[in-house]
């Protein structure tokens, strides 16, 4: 990357980030082999305490630190190359100040991992052995064959069912790959190369792509003409990006309104000037039908982020993005960090989705780091919603982000008509079932019968949430969190859904020897059991954190879109942007879930999933049907979100926290304590609200102090957890205070731990 990178270091010492939980960076001296060898952004190997660590050159310097006479010097470097850009390095050494996060951990969860033993391969002289000496480079990967239809008709061409079938699939994706062909018949290849007898297709040998989102082709698409909503959307857009200027846009476009469309002209913009892009989705494993819309629209050209990668596949998506091979990158929230030349614009579908928000370690928000970002390397930034977070919408509505509306469906198709069913009259559905309410189950017997598909949504996996002894009346609980045991029948155990103990369902109960247990609610296996039972001829299937994991998901949406599943039952997996055009109904078993937790932001959590699982429905020409169960039919989150009346839930909201002080309006740090002993993690959490108290902006109240308190699961995996929240509409005195707090934290508090959430969620 001629002229991209940062010039080597000249000076004799360097400012090492180390990932150690210290909020400052160490300063060791260059031994003479590497002197003008290092640059900022470069891995380095370096002695503390007595170990080996990586950390990362953020500056040279020309002399010690004053009071310090001695430094270690630098061991070796572990690669040729900086690992950071310096747009990429830059904006995360003020993502780490904006956290009041150790840079050095920053930088360690940005950087792909180091190359397997380069530690090991120093020599003395603090340069790496030779890449080649190295065994087991690259293997080749395992190859199948890709079939194409060759065009020729098959009328009057007599074809076995098999032989249909292949020709039918070919029909609607134009290839196919033999290895997938395996699911769905038996023993492909003599009836692929029967059909290459005939000359209906052709076949060649290619390699299996090693990613499962590359591996079967798609079809190129052809770009649909814009409306006008989505044309002014892209003008502007287009317009920020030749311009050069680094905008920030909200794009507010009701649930299939094309927005997806403006970002894919949006990303074709940058390819055309040779530039780069980013675009972050919530959860990349629940989205492969929108990998294949950018894979269509843009061939391999992509490189696709995700958890399911190998450490080799990872290293190698980021050097492609590094030397530029590839320039545009997909991923959930830690794709922020793909190290992305000529980086010119930044998407954010989905804004308002929580997993954005990293909730451990370098607890981050993707979106907010996502305008940062932008801002540091001069792209344009777009985020997306149908619901977007009072935040964001309070921050367009101040002019700080411009605001680009698709007030209507791309395709022309409605939006769906909501039916709320208060579920205090409606106490027991026609089959026995307490979450088919009679009207619910008409409906599903009406889409049923039409042969059109249904989403049922429960957020609540397993069958109950929870079981009580019938012998004593204890809840059963988790030994080593203080969370109930949900009954998994499948699988015949209790389970901790937080540190996944388990406990067969026979053991009888931990107080009293009985065991026989009373279900406490509705999960989805429940749900799932009442609608098999309801509907005997229905083909039901589920989708949740059980049933599926990486690909399982994949499979089971592909089900639903050919037609092989009638009704889907599943948890917040079955509400994001899946497209299938034969659900005409969605069905909420109880909207009131999210609605119970203790946070400020339940409302609008209600509202969007609500909202967001409704736009599941009727996105063909068939409108769409939500039917909406809940025990607070008069709840302004529910009644909006089944009048689709975004602005006013805004408006409502937005009021709501003007009133008691909550963000946008103020802003919060959040501080939590943990600790092996109640005892222990009680007294340190008192001691740091305490320390607050020394500031005269706690003391005098422009700075609020809530707590300490015991946080909302105050026991998890044996350790107790206990929470303190600074909140002040003054963002400077606010920081001062968390800062007098990261001074007190970074002294030492055991035996306790404590952390500090800068924007908590
Ligand atoms: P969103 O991302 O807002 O949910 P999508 O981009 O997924 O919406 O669009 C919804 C559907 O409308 C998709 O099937 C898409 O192909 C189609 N679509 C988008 N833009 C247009 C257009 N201008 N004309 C026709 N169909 C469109
Ligand atoms: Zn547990």
């Amino acid at each position: 990357m001629p002229g991209s990178g940062f010039d080597p270091i000249a000076a004799p010492y360097v400012e090492v980030a180390l990932p150690v939980p210290l909020r400052r960076v160490f300063t060791y001296g260059v031994p003479e082999p590497l002197r003008g060898q290092l640059r900022c952004g470069s891995r380095v190997a370096v002695s503390f305490n007595r170990r080996k660590l990586a950390g990362v050159v953020v500056s040279g310097r020309d002399d010690l630190p004053d009071g310090v006479k001695r430094a270690l010097t630098v061991a070796g470097l572990l690669e040729a190359e900086p690992v950071f850009s310096p747009e990429l390095l830059r904006f995360l050494e003020q993502a780490a100040k904006y956290y009041m996060h150790p840079l050095g951990e920053v930088l360690r969860a940005a950087a792909p991992a180091l190359p397997t033993g380069a530690m090991k391969r120093l020599r003395a002289d603090g340069f790496l052995e030779a890449e080649e000496s190295l065994p087991g480079q690259r293997v080749s990967h395992p190859t199948t064959w890709r079939i194409e239809s060759t065009g020729r008709s098959t009328q009057g061409v007599r074809l076995g069912a098999r032989q249909a079938a292949v020709m039918g699939l070919l029909g609607e994706r134009g290839s196919l790959l033999l290895d997938e062909l395996r699911r769905q018949i038996k023993d492909p290849r003599a009836v692929v190369r029967a059909l290459a007898d005939k000359d209906l297709v052709s076949f060649e040998e290619v390699e299996v792509h090693p990613d499962p989102f590359f591996r079967s082709p798609v079809k190129r698409d052809v770009p649909p003409a814009p409306n006008a909503a989505q044309q002014h959307a892209m003008d502007a857009i287009r317009d920020a990006i030749e311009r050069r200027s680094a905008e920030s846009f909200l794009l507010h476009g009701v649930t299939g309104s094309g927005k997806t469309e403006v970002y894919l002209r949006a990303i074709e913009e940058v390819r055309k000037e040779g530039a780069g892009a980013i675009l972050l989705v919530p959860e990349i494993a629940l989205t492969p039908q929108l990998v294949g819309r950018f894979r269509a629209r843009f061939g391999d050209e992509i490189a696709v982020l995700h958890s399911a990668l190998t450490t080799r596949q990872r290293e190698d998506a980021w050097q492609s993005l590094r030397r530029g091979r590839v320039q545009v990158a997909i991923g959930a929230r830690s794709a922020l960090f793909a190290p992305v030349e000529a980086l010119r614009l930044v998407v954010v579908d989905e804004e308002h989705d929580p997993s954005f928000k990293q909730d451990e370690g370098f607890r981050y928000h993707a979106r907010d780091m996502a305008l940062l970002r932008a801002q540091y390397a001069g792209a344009v930034c777009v985020l997306g919603s149908a619901t977007p977070s009072v935040e964001t919408y309070h921050r367009a509505n101040e002019g700080r982000l411009r605001l680009l509306s698709l007030p209507s469906r791309a395709t022309g198709a409605t939006l769906p008509t909501v039916e709320i069913v208060d579920l205090r009259r409606h106490r027991m559905g026609p089959t026995g079932h307490p979450l088919l309410s009679r009207p619910l189950h008409a409906a599903l017997g009406r889409c049923l019968d039409a042969g059109r598909q249904a989403i049922l949504f429960l957020n609540r996996r397993g069958y109950a949430p929870s079981v009580r002894c019938v012998g004593c009346g204890a809840l059963a609980e988790c030994p080593a969190c203080s969370v109930a045991l949900t009954e998994h029948r499948g699988q015949a155990v209790l389970r901790c859904h937080y540190c996944d103990f388990r406990r067969p369902i026979a053991a009888p109960c931990t107080s009293c020897g009985e065991n026989v247990y009373q279900q406490l609610g509705v999960g989805t296996e429940q749900l799932q059991q009442a609608v098999e039972e309801s509907f005997p001829k229905a083909r039901v299937a589920r989708l949740d954190r059980d049933t599926a994991s990486g690909q399982g998901v994949e499979l089971v949406l592909d089900r639903l879109r050919r037609g092989e599943v009638d009704v889907l039952v599943g948890t917040q997996m079955v509400t994001k942007g899946h497209d299938i055009a034969g659900v005409t109904l969605v069905g909420v078993a109880l909207a009131d879930q999210s609605l119970a937790f203790p946070d400020f932001r339940a409302a609008e959590r209600t509202f969007q999933l609500l909202a967001q699982v409704a736009g599941r429905a009727g996105r063909a020409e068939t409108p769409g049907e939500v039917v909406l169960q809940t025990y607070q039919p008069e709840h302004p989150a529910i009644r909006l979100a089944a009048e689709h009346d975004y602005e006013r839930f805004y408006a409502e909201e937005v009021e709501a926290r003007r009133e008691v002080g909550y963000p946008p309006f103020a802003r919060l740090v959040g501080v939590r304590v943990h600790s092996g002993a109640e005892g222990d993690a009680r007294r340190v959490s008192q001691h740091l609200a305490d320390t607050a108290r020394q500031h005269s902006a706690v003391r005098e109240g422009a700075v609020q102090l809530l707590g300490p308190a015991p946080a909302p699961v105050a026991r998890l995996r044996g350790r107790y957890h206990y929470r303190l929240l600074l909140k002040s509409p003054d963002r400077k005195l606010l920081r001062s205070v968390a800062a007098l707090l990261a001074a007190r934290i970074d002294a030492g508090l055991s035996p306790a731990h404590a952390t500090l959430d800068i924007d908590p969620l």
